[in-house]
């Protein structure tokens, strides 16, 4: 397949062939371009090069790499952006988002229930530079409408949140951001490539920690800054190329090889995911079953509107709290218990002792992050053996 940019294919087309570029050796896979530096054929050839170059001609792995560029032309297109940076990880991307556009003096709201990286870097790294953050509580627009002024630069959230499944009205949250010309960023992770609709609904910035669902076997850590040409290439670009954020070719290749089964492998894990929440609901050991596509999620019709399905991830508060969430997770025989998710292995995190644990108690508690609560990331392992294993680990709570 030659250029797949501006052909109207379906995801799955694209998510295995966008991007390709080959030597000339044809190879099939893509290769890995396991180089930091570039050959020039003459000192005049190198001064060109550093004076400009196009998106083919390489300089230095920190600047770009063939088989970076490879994911982020694959990613770009199947999120249907213009362009994409790759980063060393998901924190490297939303920190290089972030940052890379914003001075002193600027003005960001984002929704309080964020990833912990991410709250640290808004509630601690950016106000230490004279950036002013409000935190709102993200399921209220009537809660950023109040918050968004007219010097605000950046609004950021993500589309639906860790640990407790928030999901915030994306439209409206980036037409009010809008009306004040701010630039509207998401942390896209649990609603996945597969089910985000990020784009259509108004977003600017979409980043991805690629070390969740486009790794997708746990292997590599991974990020990514997807938006149009001007951010990514004239904002974000310089500051992740000279700060030393950029992914590393193997990553990459990860990466590429990953998003050419991530439509498969998240499909079958958000089936299984919502076929668990619905056996699990009512169970007498627990007290709520989030799911966001669950008829008892406060904000179902939103959750529904905006993705095709719930995503890859629910969370069980336990009603006997933190004794009975702890004797829940050391029963578990097949779910194991770790912090990623996405993965191929289905996990189990205690948030409130683990991800969150630094987080005070009043913040917890305002986050509806109690002791009881478990984070389930849903594998591909067989649905079957997957709900025996947790309704056995259940009657040991
Ligand atoms: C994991 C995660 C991150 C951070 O990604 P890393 O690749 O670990 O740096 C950021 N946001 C969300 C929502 C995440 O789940």
């Amino acid at each position: 397949m030659k250029d797949t940019s501006n052909r109207r294919l379906n995801p799955r087309t694209k998510a295995v062939h966008a991007g390709t570029r080959r030597s000339q050796y044809g190879e099939v896979s893509e290769a890995m371009f396991l180089t930091q530096g570039f050959v020039y054929d003459t000192a005049e050839a190198a001064e060109a090069r550093f004076l400009e170059s196009t998106r083919e001609e390489f300089i230095y792995a920190r600047y770009g790499n063939p088989t970076v560029a490879m994911f982020e032309d694959r990613i770009a297109t199947l999120e249907g952006t213009e362009d994409a940076f790759a980063c060393a990880s998901g924190m490297a991307a939303v920190n290089g988002a972030l940052i890379s556009m914003l001075k002193a003096g600027d003005h960001v709201v984002a929704a309080r229930a964020l990833f912990g990286s991410c709250l640290y870097i808004l509630d601690e790294v950016l106000p230490r530079y004279g950036v002013e953050v409000t935190l709102v509580d993200g399921r209220d627009l009537g809660a950023w409408r109040a918050a968004i002024r007219p010097d605000t630069k950046a609004v950021f959230f993500e589309s639906l949140s860790n640990p407790t499944l928030e999901v915030i009205d994306i439209r409206g949250v980036c037409d009010l951001a809008h009306a004040v010309g701010a630039t509207v960023i998401v942390d896209n992770v649990f609603a996945t490539p597969t089910y985000s609709r990020a784009l259509e609904l108004g977003v600017d910035v979409i980043v991805y920690s690629t070390t969740k669902h486009i790794d997708g076997q746990g292997r590599c850590l991974g990020g990514v800054i997807c938006g149009t040409t001007d951010f990514v290439r004239k904002v974000a670009e310089p500051y992740l190329k000279h700060t030393g954020g950029s992914m590393s070719p193997f990553n990459a290749w990860v990466m590429l090889k990953g998003l050419e089964t991530l439509d498969l492998r998240v499909r079958a894990q958000a089936e299984t995911c919502e076929r668990l929440a619905r056996e699990l609901e009512g169970h007498p050991k627990l007290a709520r079953v989030i799911h966001p596509h669950l008829a008892s999620h406060p904000q179902q019709a939103l959750a529904r509107a905006q993705m095709d399905k719930g995503g890859t991830v629910l969370s069980l508060d336990l009603a006997g709290g933190k004794v009975a969430a702890f004797r829940f997770l050391n029963a578990l025989e097949i779910v194991v218990i770790s912090n990623n998710l996405g993965d191929a292995k289905s996990i189990a995190t205690h948030p409130a002792t683990t991800t969150h644990q630094r987080l005070p108690d009043g913040q917890k508690a305002t986050l509806g992050l109690t002791p009881g609560l478990v984070r389930l990331s849903v594998g591909l392992e067989d649905p079957d053996d997957l709900i025996a294993d947790v309704l056995a680990a259940l009657d040991h709570a």
